[in-house]
Protein backbone atom coordinates (compact mmCIF):
# COMPACT_ATOMS: atom_id res chain seq x y z
CA UNK A 1 0.00 0.00 0.00
CA UNK A 2 1.32 3.22 -0.90
CA UNK A 3 1.85 5.71 1.89
CA UNK A 4 -0.10 9.38 1.45
CA UNK A 5 -0.69 12.49 3.41
CA UNK A 6 -3.04 14.83 3.65
CA UNK A 7 -1.44 18.25 4.80
CA UNK A 8 -3.18 21.87 4.97
CA UNK A 9 -1.49 24.46 3.67
CA UNK A 10 -1.84 27.97 5.53
CA UNK A 11 0.89 30.38 4.05
CA UNK A 12 -0.59 33.25 6.26
CA UNK A 13 1.32 36.92 5.91
CA UNK A 14 4.35 38.50 4.98
CA UNK A 15 7.34 36.17 4.40
CA UNK A 16 4.94 33.53 4.99
CA UNK A 17 3.59 33.41 1.69
CA UNK A 18 6.95 33.05 0.13
CA UNK A 19 8.99 30.76 1.67
CA UNK A 20 6.16 27.94 1.99
CA UNK A 21 6.27 28.06 -1.42
CA UNK A 22 10.14 26.34 -1.00
CA UNK A 23 9.03 24.11 1.62
CA UNK A 24 6.26 22.65 -0.47
CA UNK A 25 8.48 22.53 -3.48
CA UNK A 26 11.35 20.39 -1.38
CA UNK A 27 8.11 18.27 0.05
CA UNK A 28 7.05 17.15 -2.98
CA UNK A 29 10.49 16.10 -4.29
CA UNK A 30 11.41 14.61 -1.56
CA UNK A 31 7.98 12.16 -2.10
CA UNK A 32 8.87 11.32 -5.15
CA UNK A 33 12.15 10.46 -3.92
CA UNK A 34 11.08 8.31 -0.89
CA UNK A 35 7.89 6.78 -2.74
CA UNK A 36 4.64 8.50 -0.70
CA UNK A 37 2.16 10.80 -2.15
CA UNK A 38 1.44 14.20 -0.16
CA UNK A 39 -2.05 15.71 -1.34
CA UNK A 40 -2.31 19.38 -0.19
CA UNK A 41 -4.90 21.63 0.01
CA UNK A 42 -3.91 25.72 0.83
CA UNK A 43 -5.84 27.73 3.14
CA UNK A 44 -6.54 31.66 2.86
CA UNK A 45 -7.20 32.07 6.60
CA UNK A 46 -5.10 33.04 9.15
CA UNK A 47 -4.75 36.11 7.36
CA UNK A 48 -4.58 39.58 7.36
CA UNK A 49 -6.41 40.13 4.03
CA UNK A 50 -8.34 37.18 5.31
CA UNK A 51 -9.52 39.53 8.18
CA UNK A 52 -9.74 42.45 6.04
CA UNK A 53 -12.50 40.89 4.20
CA UNK A 54 -14.07 39.15 6.75
CA UNK A 55 -13.31 41.01 10.34
CA UNK A 56 -12.32 37.22 11.51
CA UNK A 57 -8.93 35.66 11.24
CA UNK A 58 -10.95 32.22 10.69
CA UNK A 59 -14.16 30.79 8.65
CA UNK A 60 -16.37 29.91 11.35
CA UNK A 61 -16.31 25.97 10.39
CA UNK A 62 -12.42 26.23 10.74
CA UNK A 63 -12.53 23.44 12.88
CA UNK A 64 -14.35 21.00 10.76
CA UNK A 65 -12.26 22.06 7.81
CA UNK A 66 -8.97 21.24 9.34
CA UNK A 67 -9.33 18.31 11.50
CA UNK A 68 -9.45 15.52 8.80
CA UNK A 69 -5.76 16.51 7.94
CA UNK A 70 -2.91 14.52 8.62
CA UNK A 71 -0.82 17.56 9.33
CA UNK A 72 -0.94 21.34 8.90
CA UNK A 73 2.05 23.00 6.96
CA UNK A 74 1.95 26.86 8.35
CA UNK A 75 3.78 29.90 7.17
CA UNK A 76 3.53 33.06 9.41
CA UNK A 77 1.02 35.31 11.01
CA UNK A 78 0.63 39.18 11.33
CA UNK A 79 0.78 42.06 9.79
CA UNK A 80 0.51 45.01 12.46
CA UNK A 81 -0.62 47.55 9.96
CA UNK A 82 -3.49 45.77 9.25
CA UNK A 83 -4.64 43.87 12.48
CA UNK A 84 -3.11 44.03 15.70
CA UNK A 85 -0.79 41.23 16.87
CA UNK A 86 -2.60 39.94 19.61
CA UNK A 87 -5.92 39.54 17.14
CA UNK A 88 -3.78 38.00 14.61
CA UNK A 89 -2.27 35.31 16.99
CA UNK A 90 -4.86 34.94 19.48
CA UNK A 91 -7.69 34.72 16.23
CA UNK A 92 -5.55 31.79 14.42
CA UNK A 93 -2.56 30.01 15.68
CA UNK A 94 -3.38 29.76 19.73
CA UNK A 95 -7.16 28.56 18.44
CA UNK A 96 -5.07 25.60 16.35
CA UNK A 97 -2.67 25.15 19.23
CA UNK A 98 -5.56 25.03 21.85
CA UNK A 99 -8.46 23.60 20.40
CA UNK A 100 -5.85 21.02 18.63
CA UNK A 101 -4.48 19.88 21.71
CA UNK A 102 -1.09 20.79 20.60
CA UNK A 103 0.61 20.84 24.37
CA UNK A 104 4.13 19.96 22.66
CA UNK A 105 6.01 23.06 21.37
CA UNK A 106 9.09 21.19 20.05
CA UNK A 107 12.33 23.24 18.74
CA UNK A 108 15.55 21.55 17.72
CA UNK A 109 18.36 23.58 18.64
CA UNK A 110 21.41 22.28 16.26
CA UNK A 111 23.99 24.01 14.75
CA UNK A 112 24.02 23.13 10.72
CA UNK A 113 27.58 22.24 9.30
CA UNK A 114 27.76 25.84 7.43
CA UNK A 115 25.88 28.15 9.67
CA UNK A 116 28.17 30.33 12.19
CA UNK A 117 26.49 30.31 15.69
CA UNK A 118 26.91 33.57 17.36
CA UNK A 119 28.92 31.65 20.38
CA UNK A 120 32.32 31.90 19.36
CA UNK A 121 33.94 28.73 18.10
CA UNK A 122 31.36 26.17 18.99
CA UNK A 123 30.89 22.86 16.49
CA UNK A 124 27.62 21.64 15.27
CA UNK A 125 28.46 17.99 17.32
CA UNK A 126 28.00 20.73 20.45
CA UNK A 127 24.71 22.04 19.59
CA UNK A 128 22.48 19.47 19.68
CA UNK A 129 19.15 19.42 21.22
CA UNK A 130 15.61 20.18 22.09
CA UNK A 131 13.38 22.48 23.60
CA UNK A 132 10.03 20.77 25.18
CA UNK A 133 7.65 23.33 26.18
CA UNK A 134 4.59 22.83 27.34
CA UNK A 135 1.79 24.81 24.77
CA UNK A 136 -1.16 24.90 26.88
CA UNK A 137 -1.46 25.49 30.43
CA UNK A 138 1.31 27.15 33.54
CA UNK A 139 1.96 30.30 33.73
CA UNK A 140 -0.22 31.78 30.84
CA UNK A 141 -3.44 31.64 32.32
CA UNK A 142 -5.80 34.21 32.14
CA UNK A 143 -6.74 33.81 36.08
CA UNK A 144 -6.39 37.47 38.17
CA UNK A 145 -6.94 40.34 37.98
CA UNK A 146 -6.89 44.24 39.12
CA UNK A 147 -8.08 45.23 42.88
CA UNK A 148 -7.78 48.31 44.63
CA UNK A 149 -7.66 50.00 41.08
CA UNK A 150 -6.78 53.62 40.81
CA UNK A 151 -5.86 54.13 44.54
CA UNK A 152 -2.26 53.38 46.20
CA UNK A 153 -3.14 49.97 46.55
CA UNK A 154 -3.69 48.79 43.35
CA UNK A 155 -3.08 45.11 42.96
CA UNK A 156 -2.55 42.56 40.41
CA UNK A 157 -2.70 39.48 40.56
CA UNK A 158 -2.55 36.54 37.94
CA UNK A 159 -2.31 32.74 38.61
CA UNK A 160 -0.20 29.69 37.26
CA UNK A 161 -2.16 27.27 36.32
CA UNK A 162 -0.63 23.30 35.90
CA UNK A 163 -2.54 19.91 36.34
CA UNK A 164 -1.48 16.47 36.78
CA UNK A 165 -2.21 15.77 33.20
CA UNK A 166 -0.72 18.77 32.06
CA UNK A 167 2.50 18.31 33.70
CA UNK A 168 2.64 14.70 33.21
CA UNK A 169 1.57 14.67 29.59
CA UNK A 170 4.31 16.77 28.24
CA UNK A 171 6.89 15.64 30.71
CA UNK A 172 6.05 12.07 29.51
CA UNK A 173 6.81 13.20 25.61
CA UNK A 174 10.18 14.77 26.88
CA UNK A 175 11.33 11.57 28.14
CA UNK A 176 10.40 9.45 25.68
CA UNK A 177 11.75 11.73 22.97
CA UNK A 178 15.55 11.57 25.35
CA UNK A 179 15.07 7.61 25.25
CA UNK A 180 15.16 7.78 21.66
CA UNK A 181 18.55 9.68 21.63
CA UNK A 182 22.28 8.60 22.10
CA UNK A 183 22.70 10.83 25.26
CA UNK A 184 19.85 9.64 27.08
CA UNK A 185 19.81 12.60 28.78
CA UNK A 186 16.97 14.91 30.38
CA UNK A 187 16.95 18.32 31.73
CA UNK A 188 14.05 20.36 33.30
CA UNK A 189 13.80 23.89 33.80
CA UNK A 190 12.48 24.93 37.05
CA UNK A 191 12.95 27.88 39.46
CA UNK A 192 11.43 26.19 42.88
CA UNK A 193 13.40 27.96 45.02
CA UNK A 194 11.63 31.55 44.18
CA UNK A 195 8.14 30.18 43.07
CA UNK A 196 7.23 28.23 46.01
CA UNK A 197 4.47 26.14 45.13
CA UNK A 198 3.86 25.64 41.54
CA UNK A 199 7.56 24.74 40.36
CA UNK A 200 8.05 22.43 43.49
CA UNK A 201 4.83 20.38 42.19
CA UNK A 202 6.48 21.01 38.91
CA UNK A 203 9.55 19.20 40.10
CA UNK A 204 7.97 16.74 42.22
CA UNK A 205 5.91 15.53 38.82
CA UNK A 206 9.33 15.33 36.99
CA UNK A 207 11.55 13.64 39.81
CA UNK A 208 8.13 10.74 39.81
CA UNK A 209 8.74 10.50 36.32
CA UNK A 210 12.34 10.25 36.11
CA UNK A 211 12.14 6.85 38.54
CA UNK A 212 10.04 5.29 36.12
CA UNK A 213 13.29 5.72 33.26
CA UNK A 214 16.20 4.65 34.86
CA UNK A 215 17.93 4.84 31.66
CA UNK A 216 18.03 8.27 31.59
CA UNK A 217 19.96 10.64 33.36
CA UNK A 218 17.65 13.20 34.81
CA UNK A 219 18.90 16.51 35.90
CA UNK A 220 17.02 20.02 36.77
CA UNK A 221 18.20 23.77 36.56
CA UNK A 222 16.82 26.52 38.04
CA UNK A 223 15.87 28.81 34.82
CA UNK A 224 17.90 31.67 35.04
CA UNK A 225 21.06 29.48 35.43
CA UNK A 226 19.54 27.31 32.34
CA UNK A 227 19.68 30.15 30.43
CA UNK A 228 23.04 31.13 30.84
CA UNK A 229 24.39 27.03 30.29
CA UNK A 230 22.58 27.86 27.05
CA UNK A 231 25.07 30.61 26.00
CA UNK A 232 28.51 29.13 27.73
CA UNK A 233 27.60 25.18 27.94
CA UNK A 234 25.37 24.11 24.94
CA UNK A 235 26.63 20.55 24.79
CA UNK A 236 25.75 19.72 28.13
CA UNK A 237 22.08 19.31 26.51
CA UNK A 238 20.10 16.60 25.21
CA UNK A 239 16.14 17.37 25.42
CA UNK A 240 15.14 20.30 27.95
CA UNK A 241 11.75 20.26 28.69
CA UNK A 242 10.40 23.57 30.33
CA UNK A 243 6.63 24.61 31.44
CA UNK A 244 4.96 27.16 29.24
CA UNK A 245 6.49 30.64 30.15
CA UNK A 246 10.12 29.25 30.75
CA UNK A 247 9.78 26.90 27.56
CA UNK A 248 8.75 30.52 25.66
CA UNK A 249 11.83 32.09 26.45
CA UNK A 250 14.27 28.63 26.08
CA UNK A 251 12.92 28.07 22.85
CA UNK A 252 13.68 31.16 21.40
CA UNK A 253 16.96 31.56 22.78
CA UNK A 254 17.88 27.92 21.99
CA UNK A 255 17.48 28.33 18.05
CA UNK A 256 19.08 32.13 18.17
CA UNK A 257 22.53 30.14 19.60
CA UNK A 258 22.32 27.78 16.88
CA UNK A 259 22.54 30.34 14.05
CA UNK A 260 19.92 33.13 12.35
CA UNK A 261 16.04 32.40 13.07
CA UNK A 262 15.78 32.35 9.37
CA UNK A 263 16.92 28.77 9.77
CA UNK A 264 14.58 27.64 12.61
CA UNK A 265 11.99 25.36 12.40
CA UNK A 266 9.37 24.64 15.04
CA UNK A 267 6.25 22.19 15.95
CA UNK A 268 3.20 21.97 17.29
CA UNK A 269 2.76 18.88 18.35
CA UNK A 270 -0.70 16.32 19.46
CA UNK A 271 1.23 13.40 20.41
CA UNK A 272 -1.91 11.00 20.33
CA UNK A 273 -3.06 12.06 16.77
CA UNK A 274 -6.38 12.89 17.45
CA UNK A 275 -5.87 16.81 16.10
CA UNK A 276 -3.47 17.28 13.27
CA UNK A 277 -0.24 18.75 14.55
CA UNK A 278 1.47 22.17 12.64
CA UNK A 279 4.66 22.54 11.25
CA UNK A 280 5.67 26.43 11.06
CA UNK A 281 9.44 28.06 11.22
CA UNK A 282 10.19 30.38 14.44
CA UNK A 283 10.23 33.46 12.54
CA UNK A 284 7.72 35.66 11.95
CA UNK A 285 5.76 37.66 9.16
CA UNK A 286 8.83 39.81 9.19
CA UNK A 287 7.23 42.59 7.35
CA UNK A 288 10.73 44.58 6.77
CA UNK A 289 11.93 42.68 4.22
CA UNK A 290 8.27 40.81 2.91
CA UNK A 291 7.73 41.02 -0.97
CA UNK A 292 11.05 41.33 -1.89
CA UNK A 293 11.74 37.72 -2.25
CA UNK A 294 14.94 37.26 0.18
CA UNK A 295 13.67 35.69 2.88
CA UNK A 296 15.38 32.42 4.31
CA UNK A 297 13.34 29.54 3.18
CA UNK A 298 15.21 26.99 5.71
CA UNK A 299 13.27 27.43 8.88
CA UNK A 300 10.05 26.48 6.42
CA UNK A 301 12.05 23.72 4.08
CA UNK A 302 13.12 22.44 7.71
CA UNK A 303 9.86 22.10 8.98
CA UNK A 304 8.66 20.16 6.35
CA UNK A 305 11.33 18.24 7.71
CA UNK A 306 10.02 17.88 11.21
CA UNK A 307 6.19 17.16 10.03
CA UNK A 308 7.43 14.19 8.01
CA UNK A 309 9.05 12.74 10.67
CA UNK A 310 6.01 13.06 12.89
CA UNK A 311 4.18 11.36 9.55
CA UNK A 312 6.62 8.89 10.37
CA UNK A 313 8.66 9.41 7.14
CA UNK A 314 11.70 9.53 9.53
CA UNK A 315 14.54 8.65 6.39
CA UNK A 316 12.86 11.49 4.00
CA UNK A 317 12.84 14.34 7.06
CA UNK A 318 16.67 13.63 7.22
CA UNK A 319 17.57 13.85 4.04
CA UNK A 320 15.67 17.23 3.83
CA UNK A 321 18.20 18.22 6.78
CA UNK A 322 21.34 16.45 5.12
CA UNK A 323 20.42 18.50 1.57
CA UNK A 324 19.79 22.12 3.79
CA UNK A 325 23.20 21.23 5.52
CA UNK A 326 24.68 20.14 2.26
CA UNK A 327 23.86 23.07 0.66
CA UNK A 328 24.68 25.71 3.29
CA UNK A 329 28.81 24.21 3.29
CA UNK A 330 28.61 24.72 -0.47
CA UNK A 331 30.68 27.67 -1.05
CA UNK A 332 29.21 27.77 -4.68
CA UNK A 333 25.77 27.81 -3.95
CA UNK A 334 24.42 31.43 -3.45
CA UNK A 335 22.62 31.83 -0.04
CA UNK A 336 19.99 34.53 1.38
CA UNK A 337 21.69 37.83 2.30
CA UNK A 338 20.54 36.93 6.10
CA UNK A 339 23.51 33.96 5.29
CA UNK A 340 25.61 36.35 3.39
CA UNK A 341 24.72 36.16 -0.09
CA UNK A 342 22.63 37.52 -2.88
CA UNK A 343 20.30 34.27 -3.82
CA UNK A 344 16.71 34.93 -4.08
CA UNK A 345 14.35 32.68 -1.90
CA UNK A 346 13.66 30.76 -4.76
CA UNK A 347 16.65 30.13 -5.64
CA UNK A 348 17.52 28.76 -2.53
CA UNK A 349 14.82 26.77 -2.29
CA UNK A 350 15.35 25.17 -5.37
CA UNK A 351 18.66 24.47 -4.97
CA UNK A 352 17.76 22.60 -1.58
CA UNK A 353 15.44 20.68 -3.88
CA UNK A 354 18.22 19.21 -6.18
CA UNK A 355 20.51 18.35 -3.44
CA UNK A 356 17.87 15.56 -2.03
CA UNK A 357 19.79 12.58 -2.03
CA UNK A 358 17.49 9.29 -3.63
CA UNK A 359 17.19 6.53 -0.77
P1 LIG B 1 6.76 37.26 15.68
O1 LIG B 1 6.13 38.49 16.22
O2 LIG B 1 5.89 36.57 14.69
O3 LIG B 1 7.38 36.34 16.66
P2 LIG B 1 8.59 39.20 14.77
O4 LIG B 1 7.68 40.00 13.92
O5 LIG B 1 8.96 39.72 16.09
O6 LIG B 1 8.01 37.72 14.86
P3 LIG B 1 10.14 38.16 12.70
O7 LIG B 1 9.05 38.35 11.74
O8 LIG B 1 10.55 36.78 12.99
O9 LIG B 1 9.91 38.89 14.05
O10 LIG B 1 11.40 38.98 12.22
C1 LIG B 1 12.46 39.36 13.09
C2 LIG B 1 13.65 39.84 12.24
O11 LIG B 1 14.27 38.70 11.60
C3 LIG B 1 13.25 40.79 11.13
O12 LIG B 1 14.21 41.80 10.96
C4 LIG B 1 13.20 39.91 9.90
O13 LIG B 1 13.47 40.58 8.73
C5 LIG B 1 14.23 38.83 10.19
N1 LIG B 1 13.80 37.56 9.62
C6 LIG B 1 12.79 36.78 10.08
N2 LIG B 1 12.63 35.70 9.31
C7 LIG B 1 13.54 35.78 8.32
C8 LIG B 1 13.86 34.95 7.20
N3 LIG B 1 13.18 33.81 6.94
N4 LIG B 1 14.86 35.34 6.39
C9 LIG B 1 15.54 36.47 6.63
N5 LIG B 1 15.30 37.29 7.68
C10 LIG B 1 14.30 36.95 8.52
MG1 LIG C 1 5.73 40.11 14.72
Amino acid sequence: MSRSYRIAVIPGDGIGVEVVPEGLRVLRRTAELYGFTVETEQFDFASAAYYQAHGEMLPPDWHETLVGFDAIFFGAVGWPEVVPDHVSLWGSLLKFRREFDQYVNLRPVRLLHGVVSPLRDRTPEEVDFYVVRENTEGEYSSIGGRIFEGTDRETVLQETVMTRIGVDRVLRYAFELARQREKKHLTWATKSNGISISMPYWDERAETMAGQYPEIRADKYHIDILTANFVLHPDLFDVVVASNLFGDILSDLGPACAGTIGIAPSANINPERTFPSLFEPVHGSAPDIAGRGIANPIGQIWSAAMMLDHLGEHAAGEAIVAAIEDILVDGSVAKTPDLGGSATTGQLGTAIAERLQAP
